[in-house]
């Protein structure tokens, strides 16, 4: 096959894309970036398409009838995708995410859960728009998949509708979310998307449904992702404005986080009915804590959610590279990460190209 000058790191990082060296030893134990971050989680993107249309992620007129996705032959296949899982798995990864587009329309979604499960130490969850959740979330836990975060903007019929886009009713993702219960992929959490002058008013409505359900709701600021969300700062309603409205009709107080770098930040109702989450990508920035990679429907590798550019491993692996040529790969990636753009987001940086949030999942 012969030494092939392959792009692993961002252009505007290095300058010119580095060579793989023949004898890159694999990483091994931890792997740490120029920032000394872990890596710890991977997102993986099994599908660019969806049956909604968010607004602020999918909207009709960038994704409208015309719109090219991805061809099934340049998509990773499901067996690829565990190949890789597992050689992350061996370098540091703990958590696994599977996102898209709406992942659960990626064909025998249940094989690629099952296959991820036999992966010994990981925790297994799955992203999803909840739309098909009364149909599959039983085989998911069966095939292996631990828990499910359903996204919900509001409770609001109208509201709900407008916002997908699809006019997809409320009621059906409640239903998903009971499915997802009922089958133990527990806790549920519920994603909402907060857009000022959109959904505001369904803050606290969606906390007080939720409240001693055992779900948790996780209230998560607009973000400037992609370039066709017609993002602006001021459709983004603070966490703290979030927290002080459902504190003063059911009084919170914070708790510790999880684990360090954990993304929502916890609140619990005073009453013991519960808890809720907080998703301040613009106004806390969380990158000093960042461990995620994310990896795109065709096996590129994003170390930011806001970056332009991604590392090709499908050509690795279909060029066949060894598991630890891979590894190397993956870790001349990490090792080179520098990215932290939720710190210095400015209305500038907010107009700069950068991959749309469906092609590499949330
Ligand atoms: N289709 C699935 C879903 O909606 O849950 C998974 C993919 S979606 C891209 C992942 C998460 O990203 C969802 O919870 C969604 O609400 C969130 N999201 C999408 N666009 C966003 C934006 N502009 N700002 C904040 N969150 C966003
Ligand atoms: Fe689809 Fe999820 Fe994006 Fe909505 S947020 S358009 S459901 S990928
Ligand atoms: Fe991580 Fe990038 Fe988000 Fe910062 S902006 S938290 S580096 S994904």
């Amino acid at each position: 096959m012969g030494e092939k000058i392959i792009n692993l790191v961002d252009q505007r990082l290095a300058g010119t894309p580095p060579v793989i060296p023949a004898d890159a030893p694999p990483p091994s134990g931890r792997l740490l970036d120029r920032r000394g971050r872990r890596l710890r989680d991977l997102r993986i993107s099994v599908t660019d398409r969806c049956n909604f249309r968010c607004v602020y992620c999918m909207p009709k007129t960038v994704f409208g009838r015309d719109f090219q996705f991805i061809p099934h032959e340049q998509l990773l296949t499901l067996e690829e995708i565990a190949r890789v899982a597992r050689i992350f798995v061996a370098h540091g990864v703990n958590k696994i995410r599977l996102t898209g587009g709406e992942p659960l329309l990626r064909r025998n979604i249940e094989g690629l859960v099952a296959m991820l499960a036999q992966i010994p130490g990981i925790e297994l969850t799955l992203t999803t728009n909840g739309s098909l959740l009364p149909k599959k979330a039983q085989a998911l836990k069966d095939a292996g998949l631990q828990r499910v975060t359903v996204s919900l903007d509001s409770l609001d019929d109208a509201v709900f509708r407008a916002m997908n886009d699809v006019d997809f009713p409320v009621a059906k993702v409640l239903e998903g979310i009971e499915a997802a219960a009922a089958a133990g992929l527990t806790p549920v959490k519920v994603n909402m998307v907060v857009k000022r002058g959109t959904n505001d008013a369904s803050i606290v409505p969606m906390a007080r449904h939720f409240k001693g359900s055992g779900h948790i709701v996780r209230f998560i600021e607009f973000m400037d992702v992609g370039t066709s969300n017609g993002w602006k700062l001021d459709e983004v309603v603070p966490s703290a404005e979030v927290v002080r409205m459902i504190d003063a009709e059911m009084p919170l107080e914070p708790v510790e986080p999880n684990y360090s770098g954990e993304v929502a930040e916890r609140w619990r109702y005073r009453d013991g009915t519960g808890e809720i989450g907080v998703i301040s990508s613009v106004t806390q920035a969380f990158c000093s804590t960042c461990t995620r990679m994310r990896m795109s429907t065709e096996g590129k590798l994003y170390t930011c959610l806001f970056a332009s550019e991604g590392h090709d491993l499908r050509a690795l692996l279909r060029s066949g590279r060894s598991d630890e040529e891979i590894a190397a790969a993956i870790g001349l990636v990490w090792n080179n990460r520098n990215d932290r753009y939720s710190e210095i987001r400015t209305a500038e940086t907010a107009a700069l190209k950068k991959v749309e949030m469906s092609y590499i999942g949330g």
